[in-house]
């Protein structure tokens, strides 16, 4: 039987190889819903003609006269509410939104008790509690997309899923970005184009940059505590702050690593190619017929691993720091980050500003509980305005 899938962020960099996986394996995934931002209306329509959705989605209801007469003939629905909808659409909803705004859509999908293939941290990050309570909807299933936490899914199928769970240690890697084994004081100076120049993965500007301060990564810590801290036995294995580590290894080979009671160490190895997660999610506990990223011995060569070094790139801390304080913590950490990335993007604030905005922000951070995604929505808004005006005091 044919999965029926929707893609929210189809224009994105997850969305296009999304449809690439589907391409692939054409009697296993039917794309039956397109949704994205509404910026990129060609490539949308480009993907709409070949794909030929039932539905098509866009956050922003501007281009609605120009979809109307350029799509071929689909349900067609505006603004944040339309994005959301096509998540309880199909079997399965790949999120690839990026930032915030993906919230919606990742409560949408499990609130609908569906497959939740999850690229977009920042809606698990920001909203870690109400992301939880969303999860334990009948027939929910929340499937971490990230390379890293992908690998710490199959690392953690080593384990019986019926016994204790025995993990010792979570240890995600990182490629250290393109300024790995530069000083604070060579990082003064560096340009938003050497920010974006990733040595290993080819992503958007956003998480390209969040790439190059190790915020990527100190996000993906708090990404990991969110997936798999909870009690063992629920969604989880039972793991906390101090037992998840953080590894640079410049090849981007292996993805993550669990370390268990006896000493043993699982990782998950492939070349750096983001299909083979996305299929990884699509597929669960299946695996899909395709191989992407197959690894060619002969040719591989070493890899290497090194300490992250906290003092130059100290968003790695200030990630663990808001992640132990938890609640509305994680979600002001990474409102002030979109903030500050898209002033440096911008040229508006130096690559150095962008920790001390979000240090002083979360300075500020009052404490304000999770309880609702209001709750998390207002503390975004409050951090974002206190980015904002921490960027104009710094241009
Ligand atoms: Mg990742």
């Amino acid at each position: 039987m044919t999965i029926t899938v929707a893609i929210a962020g189809s224009t994105g960099s997850i969305g296009t190889q999304t449809l690439a996986v589907v391409a692939a394996e054409p009697d296993r995934y039917r794309v039956i819903a397109l949704g994205a931002s509404g910026r990129n209306v060609d490539a949308l329509v480009a993907q709409a003609r070949a794909v030929r959705p039932a539905i098509v989605a866009v956050a922003d209801p501007s281009a609605r006269a120009e979809l109307e007469e350029r799509l071929p003939p689909c349900d067609l629905r505006l603004g944040t509410d339309g994005l959301a909808s096509i998540g309880a659409e199909a079997d399965l909803c790949v999120n690839g939104v990026v930032g915030f705004a993906g919230l919606a859509v990742t409560l949408a999908t499990l609130t609908a008790g569906r497959r939740l293939a999850l690229a977009n941290k920042e809606s698990l990050i920001a909203a870690g509690p109400v992301v939880q309570r969303a999860r334990r909807t009948p027939g929910a299933e929340l499937l971490p997309v990230d390379s890293e936490h992908g690998a710490i899914h199959q690392c953690l199928r080593a384990r019986d899923p019926d016994g204790p769970a025995r993990v010792a240690q979570l240890v995600l890697t990182a490629s250290g970005g393109p300024f790995r084994g530069r000083t604070r004081a060579d990082l003064a100076s560096v340009s938003v184009e050497d920010a974006l120049a990733h040595p290993t993965w080819k992503m958007g500007p956003k998480i390209t940059v969040d790439s190059s301060t190790l915020m990527n990564k100190g996000l993906e810590v708090i990404e990991a505590h969110e997936l798999f801290g909870a009690p063992a036995g629920a969604h989880g294995v039972g793991i906390g702050f101090d037992a998840i580590d953080v590894v640079v290894h410049p090849q981007s080979i292996v993805h993550s690593m669990v370390t268990y009671s006896d000493g043993s160490t699982i990782a998950q190895l492939s070349e750096p190619d983001m299909r083979l997660p996305i299929g990884y999610a699509m597929a669960w506990p299946d695996r899909i017929a395709t191989p992407f990223g197959a690894i060619d011995w002969s040719t591989l060569g070493r890899l290497d691993f090194e300490p992250p070094d906290h003092e130059a790139f100290p968003c790695l801390g200030l990630a663990y720091a808001a992640g132990r304080l938890g609640e509305t913590a994680p979600a002001a950490l990474n409102a002030a980050n979109e903030v500050a990335v898209q002033a440096f993007l911008d040229g508006a604030i130096r690559w150095i500003d962008i920790p001390e905005v979000l240090s002083r922000v979360l300075d500020r951070h009052d404490g304000t509980r999770a309880d609702s995604a209001e709750a998390v929505i207002a503390v975004d808004g409050w951090a974002r305005q206190e980015a904002r005006r921490l960027v104009e005091a710094a241009a």
